[in-house]
C-alpha cells in the first residue's frame, strides 16, 4: 500500500530548525495565515483521516477511548467487539462481573485498572445520566476517567460537535509547527482553537494525528518527505534527504495507531 503522505511538491530550503519553533515575533495574523495554509495542506495529505477506534454509538466510542490510554487503537479494536457483544449498553456494563471484564480487556494492558475504570464509567452513566452518554462537555468531564481529550473525541465523532483532540501526537506536532509553545493540553487546545476554524476542529485533529503517526514521528521525523516542510520551522529535526526520509514514512497498515 502506498503511503498517504505526498512527498513535498518542491524541495524545502536547506536550513536548520529554529532552536524553539515558536517565534514570538511572528504576528498573530501571520501565524494564523500560516496555520490555515498548513491545515489546508494536511487535508490534501491525509484525505483518509478518521477516528481509528471502531464504534457504532457514543457509548462504544466513550468506552473505547478510555481503553485506548497507553495502548494502540488497533489493540482496543481487537477487544471491543467481544466487550460490546457481551455488554452492549451502560446498564449491562454497570452490572458486569469484574473478572469477566478483566479477562476480555487483558490484551490492552493495565486491564485491572481499565476494567475498574469502564465499570465506574458505566455506573456513573446509569446513576446520573439515565444510561445515556451526555452530549455536552460540561457533563462528560464529570464522568470518572473522562478528561477534555476523551470528551472532545466523543463530541466530535459521535455527536458532530467540533472538538480538538490534544493527545501526545497533536501536542508534539503543533509545537513543532510553531503554533504554540504551551505544554499543558488545555492551554494548547485554547491556542489552537484561535488558529483553526471551529467547523474544522474534529477533522483537523484526525489529520494532525495521522501526520504524527505516519510522517512527523516523535523520534525520527520524515522532514525530507513532508508536505508541510516549507511552512514548518522545525524542518531539519529529522532527515531532510528525500530518499532517506521516504523510508521513514509509515503506511496506514504499518502506522502504530497509538
Ligand atoms: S516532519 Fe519535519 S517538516 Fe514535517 S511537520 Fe514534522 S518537523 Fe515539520
Amino acid at each position: 500500500m502506498q503511503p498517504t503522505a505526498r512527498p513535498a511538491a518542491r524541495r524545502a530550503p536547506a536550513r536548520r530548525p529554529a532552536a524553539a519553533p515558536f517565534d514570538p515575533d511572528e504576528t498573530p495574523l501571520a501565524r494564523t495565515r500560516r496555520a490555515r495554509r498548513m491545515a489546508r495542506e494536511l487535508a490534501v495529505l491525509h484525505p483518509d483521516a478518521h477516528c481509528e477506534l471502531d464504534f457504532t454509538n457514543a457509548f462504544e466510542l466513550l468506552v473505547a477511548t478510555v481503553l485506548s490510554a497507553q495502548t494502540t487503537d488497533k489493540t482496543v479494536n481487537k477487544v471491543t467487539p467481544a466487550l460490546f457483544a457481551r455488554y452492549p449498553d451502560p446498564v449491562a456494563l454497570a452490572g458486569a462481573d469484574r473478572a469477566e471484564v478483566e479477562a476480555i480487556l487483558k490484551p490492552t494492558g493495565f486491564f485491572r485498572a481499565k476494567a475498574a475504570s469502564v465499570l465506574g464509567l458505566a455506573q456513573a452513566l446509569v446513576e446520573r445520566f439515565d444510561g445515556e452518554v451526555p452530549g455536552r462537555m460540561a457533563d462528560l468531564v464529570t464522568l470518572p476517567g473522562v478528561g477534555r481529550k476523551t470528551a472532545n473525541v466523543v463530541l466530535g465523532n459521535a455527536f458532530g460537535v467540533p472538538g480538538l483532540t490534544v493527545d501526545t501526537h497533536f501536542g508534539r506536532l503543533v509545537r513543532r509547527f510553531g503554533w504554540t509553545a504551551e505544554e499543558d493540553p488545555v492551554k494548547v487546545e485554547a491556542e489552537i482553537a484561535e488558529l483553526v476554524p471551529k467547523r474544522d476542529w474534529t477533522m483537523f485533529s484526525h489529520r494532525v494525528i495521522f501526520h504524527g503517526r505516519r510522517v512527523c514521528h516523535a523520534k525520527k521525523a520524515a522532514c525530507g518527505a513532508c508536505g508541510l516542510a516549507r511552512w514548518c520551522p522545525s524542518f531539519g529535526i529529522g532527515p531532510t534527504d528525500p530518499g532517506a526520509a521516504a523510508k521513514l514514512v509509515k503506511t496506514p497498515a504499518a502506522s502504530d495507531t497509538e
